[in-house]
C-alpha cells in the first residue's frame, strides 16, 4: 500500500482565514495563488474581494501567484462573494473571493469558488493542499504567464439574475421604503442599486467602503445594528434589511423595529417556496420551527453539520431546490446554490408583495421557536472540554454529529467550536424565548467553568 501523508488542513469551514501579515502573510498567500492556479489550470479564474483595507494585498498576492501557474485573471473589484460565485456559474468559470465574511476588520479570508458557483468541495480543497504542501507548483514560462483584466459588466449580470425569480412588477407597485445598513461592506453599492430597480424608497446606512468597519462590526447581530433598530422605531419603513462584510447574509427588522432571527426569514422562506416531496437542507443549528413547516408541507428535511458549502452541496446532490442557515444565510436553488443576501432581499419584499402583508404579519404566522446565541472565547481545545459536558448532561440524549447537541425536555442546546474564529458558539432552543436564553446561559456558564479548571489534556 502506497503511504499518503496527512496534511493539516488549511481551508476550514468557510474557506481560509487568518489576520494578514500574522498567520495569513504575502507570502503565503502567493504560494497557495499558485497551488490554486496549479489545480485550475491555465483558464480564465474570477476575483472579487470585500472592502477591508488588506484585500488588495492579498488579491495580489493571490494573484500574482495563480498567474505564475497560467491563470487569466479577471478582476470584478469589490463585490459581494454572492454576485462572483453568480458571475463563476452564469461563464462557468472557476473563482477566488479575498473575504473574511463577517469576521472583525483584522481579518481576511480566501475562499475558492467551483465553476457551478459554489464553493469547491472539500476533497478538491484538499487537492490544493496536497499541492501546496509538496510544492508541486506549474510556473509556466514567460510567455504562457496569466493575464489580469478587469469585467464591469459583473454588477448587472447579478442583479438582473436576481430579479429574474422574483414579481418585478407586483414589487414596485408597493413601493415599498427600505432602510439599508450595508455595514460598510461589500453590497453598499449592489442592494441599494437592486432596491431602486424594484422600485423601492431606499435610505441608505453606512453605504460607504471602510475596510475597518468604524460604523459597526460587521457581523448582523441585534447588538451591533443599535443605529438601524432605533431608526426603524420611528416607523417610516416597510423594512429594515442589514448584511455582513460580504452580503451572503441578510437579516431583518420588522416596520416596528423588531429585529427578525434569521432562523425565522429562513423558514419563511422555505414555506413559501416548497412544494409535497420538495427536499431541504439545512444543519443541525437551525431550529425545530423549520420540522413542522417541512412536516406540514409534505417536504422531506435533510440536516447537516454547520458551514454554508456544506448545505449547498448537501442540496446540490439530493436536487433540494432551497436551503440554508439560521444566521440569515438562505441558498435559493433556482438562482444559484450558494447563500445569498440581495438574493433573500428580493424573497422576502415578493412575498410581501404577492400576500399583501407586513413582514411583521407573515413573521408571526410561522411556528414560534426561539434560538439565544452566545460566542465563548476557546481558551482550551474543545476535544478536552467534551468529556466533562457530556457527563453533565449524563441522562439526556445527544448528537455528536458536529460539535454537541443536547436533547431536553422543552429545547435543546448545541455547542460546538467555530471553523473560522478562535470560538465556541452556544445555542439555546425553545419554543420559550426566556428558557432558550437560560440554556445558552447555563451551558455557557459551565464552558466559562471548565476552562478556567485544570487542562484534561
Ligand atoms: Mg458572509
Amino acid at each position: 500500500m502506497t503511504d499518503i501523508p496527512e496534511y493539516e488542513p488549511i481551508f476550514g469551514t468557510n474557506g481560509i482565514r487568518g489576520i494578514p501579515n500574522k498567520d495569513l502573510t504575502v507570502e503565503f498567500a502567493q504560494e497557495i495563488g499558485k497551488a490554486i492556479g496549479t489545480y485550475y489550470g491555465k483558464v480564465s479564474v474570477a476575483m472579487g474581494r470585500d472592502t477591508r483595507d488588506t484585500g488588495n494585498m492579498i488579491f495580489n498576492a493571490v494573484t500574482s501567484g495563480m498567474m505564475s501557474s497560467g491563470a487569466n485573471v479577471i478582476d470584478l473589484g469589490i463585490l459581494p462573494t454572492p454576485a462572483v460565485q453568480y458571475y463563476c456559474k452564469s461563464k462557468e468559470i472557476f473563482g477566488v473571493v479575498i473575504t473574511a465574511s463577517h469576521n472583525p476588520p483584522q481579518f481576511n479570508g480566501i475562499k475558492c469558488i467551483a465553476s457551478d458557483g459554489t464553493e469547491l468541495r472539500r476533497e478538491d480543497e484538499e487537492k490544493i493542499e496536497r499541492i501546496y504542501y509538496e510544492k508541486s507548483f506549474e510556473a509556466v514560462s514567460w510567455e504562457e504567464a496569466g493575464t489580469l483584466k478587469s469585467d464591469p459588466t459583473s454588477v448587472d449580470l447579478y442583479l438582473d439574475g436576481i430579479l429574474s425569480h422574483v414579481d418585478v412588477k407586483k414589487i414596485r407597485e408597493k413601493q415599498f421604503r427600505v432602510l439599508v445598513d450595508s455595514g460598510n461592506g461589500a453590497s453598499y453599492f449592489t442592494t441599494p442599486a437592486l432596491l431602486r430597480k424594484l422600485g423601492c424608497k431606499v435610505v441608505s446606512l453606512n453605504a460607504f467602503p471602510d475596510g475597518k468597519f468604524t460604523s459597526r462590526t460587521s457581523e448582523p447581530r441585534p447588538e451591533n445594528l443599535k443605529d438601524l433598530l432605533s431608526l426603524m422605531k420611528n416607523g417610516a419603513f416597510s423594512l429594515g434589511v442589514a448584511h455582513d462584510g460580504d452580503a451572503d447574509r441578510a437579516v431583518f427588522i420588522d416596520e416596528k423595529g423588531n429585529f427578525i432571527d434569521g432562523d425565522k426569514t429562513l423558514c419563511l422562506v422555505v414555506r413559501s417556496v416548497i412544494k409535497p416531496g420538495s427536499k431541504v437542507v439545512t444543519p443541525i443549528s437551525s431550529s425545530d420551527a423549520i420540522d413542522e413547516i417541512c412536516h406540514d408541507g409534505k417536504a422531506q428535511l435533510i440536516r447537516t453539520k454547520v458551514g454554508a458549502p456544506l448545505v449547498s452541496r448537501t442540496m446540490i446532490d439530493n436536487m433540494a431546490m432551497i436551503g440554508g442557515e439560521e444566521n440569515g444565510g438562505i441558498i435559493f436553488g433556482e438562482h444559484q446554490y450558494c447563500r445569498d443576501g440581495a438574493m433573500t432581499v428580493a424573497l422576502i419584499l415578493n412575498l410581501m408583495a404577492v400576500g399583501g402583508k407586513k413582514i411583521s404579519e407573515l413573521i408571526s404566522s410561522l411556528p414560534q421557536f426561539f434560538i439565544h446565541k452566545i460566542s465563548v472565547e476557546r481558551k482550551k481545545d474543545w476535544k478536552s472540554l467534551e468529556p466533562s459536558i457530556i457527563s453533565y448532561a449524563e441522562s439526556n440524549s445527544k448528537d455528536r454529529s458536529d460539535g454537541l447537541k443536547i436533547y431536553l425536555s422543552d429545547g435543546w442546546v448545541l455547542m460546538r467550536p467555530s471553523g473560522t474564529e478562535p470560538i465556541i458558539r452556544v445555542y439555546g432552543q425553545s419554543r420559550d424565548e426566556k428558557r432558550a436564553r437560560e440554556l445558552a446561559l447555563e451551558y455557557e456558564a459551565l464552558i466559562l467553568g471548565l476552562q478556567e479548571g485544570p487542562s484534561a489534556e
